[in-house]
């Protein structure tokens, strides 16, 4: 009988065989990724002798429509009592009382980390010359920066208290027709996410981690991100790693950690790829930098995420893109950003095995040059084939 997974109290997890896992099939293109990703996903897990019963919750549109409400509590619940999940893609309602459900997601749950490994699948287009050196693993924060939320709009009386407020204790002059957004970031979240960082670069045999950081100019939020990640280093992890200033760039057989200001850093991740390999940052840098690295590799089509709290083993795996509601019921667009977010959560569930025959199955299919619209308009001699079918042949190829 299916079961669900139990976090224990050393901080492993004991997963069943036959494991229960709630999902949210997403809005717009969520009826076509959604079970060409399951078809694979169910397809690997019996090779190896596991199998998921997958219980459905409900969220975005679906949710609105049969509940009323676009992020019913017991989706919550359900993922929470579950510990792992995954989802589709999700409409952000208009006016419907949430910035982003995804966001809301993230922060109900407190899923501290945003997880993206960005790397190169041999056959997959490019616009640079050399994706196979992109191989970085972004830990980007969940739940602080600009992304809390707190944020005044212009020429309303809450800007005006704001700025009475800032005026009167600290004599700060802010232009009247201002909005004003507070960037709150704390030792505890970026320790906690520096620290989920190491703890991945140390399981991986990664060999460097950066800290991306705009602290030259914002020295109390992102500058002190960057000092508390050294100490972090210092202080947990000196068996492990070294920072640069105490090495003089030499760490010997330790994993090196550096920093890097978020604007080069930008460059350089196009320029000197090789040169990056675990990437921790905070929410806003976070999101333009997975973003950029996924256009090197093939775009928002294959990238996968997923949102993890290590402490509490909750763990939320997502489609990056949107609902592309163009090309909504159409069994037309990629399933990969989905399906590999399955494989990371597999690797989540030490189903390793399962995790990279899939992996290998996707870069068989793309080396036979059988793909989805998107990779189709870039590659000469493709065959494009439909969402269902792509899936389809990579099962074929497990
Ligand atoms: P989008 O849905 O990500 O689509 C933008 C473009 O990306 C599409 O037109 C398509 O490009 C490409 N694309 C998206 N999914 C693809 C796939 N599976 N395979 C291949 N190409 C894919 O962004 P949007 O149109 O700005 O947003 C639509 C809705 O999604 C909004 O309600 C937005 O708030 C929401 N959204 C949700 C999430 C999430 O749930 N994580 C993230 C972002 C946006 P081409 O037109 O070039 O073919």
């Amino acid at each position: 009988m299916a079961d669900k997974i139990v976090m224990n109290a050393d901080g492993t997890m004991t997963v069943p065989d036959d494991v229960i896992i709630p999902f949210i099939e997403g809005d717009g293109t969520g009826v076509d990724i959604w079970p060409a990703a399951k078809l694979v996903l169910d397809a690997a897990a019996a090779k190896h002798g596991k199998s998921i019963e997958w219980m459905e919750v409900l969220a975005g549109e679906k949710a609105f429509n049969e509940t009323g409400d676009w992020l019913p509590q017991d989706t919550i619940d359900k993922f929470t009592e579950y510990l792992i999940g995954i989802k589709g893609p999700l409409t952000t309602p208009i006016g419907g009382g949430f910035r982003s459900l995804n966001v809301a997601i993230r922060q109900i749950m407190d899923l501290y980390v945003c997880l993206r490994p960005v790397r190169w699948f041999n056959g997959v287009p490019s616009p640079v010359r050399e994706p196979n050196l992109v191989d970085m693993v972004i830990f980007r924060e969940n739940t602080e920066d600009i992304y809390a939320g707190l944020e005044v709009e212009s020429g309303t009386p809450e800007a005006k208290k704001m700025m009475e407020l800032l005026h009167d204790a600290f004599g700060w002059e802010i232009r009247a027709d201002s909005g004003i957004g507070v960037k709150p970031i704390s030792k505890t979240g970026s320790q906690r996410l520096q620290r989920a960082a190491l703890e991945y670069a140390v399981r991986r045999n990664r060999k460097r981690v950066h800290w991306v950081h705009k602290g030259n100019i914002m020295k109390f939020t992102e500058g002190a991100f960057q000092k508390w990640g050294y100490e972090l280093v210092r202080e947990d992890f000196s068996d492990v790693a070294v920072g640069w200033d105490d090495c003089d760039g030499d760490p010997g057989d330790k994993i090196l950690v550096q920093d890097a200001i978020a604007d080069i850093a930008l460059q350089q991740v196009l320029t000197r790829p090789a040169e990056f390999d675990v990437i921790a940052t905070m929410n806003l840098n976070g999101d333009y930098l997975s973003d950029a690295l996924a256009a090197q590799v093939g775009g928002i089509g294959i990238a996968p995420g997923a949102n993890i709290n290590y402490v509490t083993g909750h763990g939320v795996f997502e489609a990056t893109h949107g609902t592309a509601p163009k090309y909504a019921g159409q069994d037309k667009v990629n399933p990969s950003s989905v399906l590999l977010s399955g494989v990371l959560m597999f690797e989540h569930l030490g189903w390793q095995e399962a995790a990279d025959d899939i992996v290998a199955a996707v870069e068989k299919t793309i080396g036979d040059k059988v793909v989805t619209y998107d990779f189709a308009r870039l590659m000469d001699g493709a065959t494009e084939v439909k969402c269902s079918e792509f899936a389809s042949a990579i099962v074929d190829r497990l």
